[in-house]
């Protein structure tokens, strides 16, 4: 069985690599080229160019592991944030979120992933040494672990915080429980016992 060609090879390998961005699945995909082949110099052209430019220019930050298209980057550079707060977080997309929410003004330091025994990732392939220089020379009072609330997440984060026990630093973490807006009734158990166990006074 041969699956018929519908466009060229040059549309083709567009809708395939499209294909690869999460959240593009084969049919977001070919929408996806298609309105970008309708819309070629609006659309089409700027996204090509800002591409380039991106491939050209993005580069990890070399203190916090952070992407920007300068290193250091524009966070660890940044005089008006607060260099005693340290946030810890799995990837740059959760630095994204907790900008976002923008409750804090501290800076971070990304892991880039979490440790996963079983499959392979050890301390050897997160930015944990890097980590612990930085704690290590000092100035930062605390230390906040925004990692996932997965088994994975929470192996990384007491590996950390043993890395650390030398150090006169304070170490937290997230809160885990009740989402704001969120009832009761329609929490797992391992939310709602969370919540119970991280109680706080009224
Ligand atoms: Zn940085």
């Amino acid at each position: 069985m041969s699956t018929k060609r519908i466009a060229g090879p040059e549309i083709e390998k567009l809708i395939q690599l499209l294909a690869k961005v999460p959240g593009l699945g084969p049919r977001s995909a070919r929408r996806a080229a298609l309105h970008m082949i309708k819309k070629k110099d609006q659309l089409m052209g700027p996204l090509a160019a800002a591409l380039a430019e991106a491939v050209d220019k993005v580069t990890e930050c070399s203190v916090c592991g952070n992407v920007d298209t300068v290193d250091p980057c524009s966070i660890c550079t940044d005089p008006r944030r607060d260099d005693t707060t340290l946030i810890v977080v799995e990837d740059v997309s959760d630095l994204w979120a907790l900008e976002r929410a923008g409750a804090m003004n501290a800076k971070y330091h990304v892991l880039g992933g979490t440790l996963s025994p079983l499959d392979g990732i050890g301390p050897d392939d997160l930015n944990i040494k890097k980590l612990v220089d930085r704690i290590a020379e000092g100035g930062v009072s605390e230390l906040i672990l925004a990692v996932n609330a997965t088994v994975e997440g929470q192996t990384t984060a007491h590996y950390i915080t043993d890395q650390l026990s030398g150090f006169e630093v304070k170490v937290t973490r997230l809160a885990h429980g009740v989402p704001v807006g969120g009832e009761l009734d329609y929490l797992d158990e391992g939310t709602l016992s969370a919540a119970l166990r991280s109680r706080t006074n009224f």
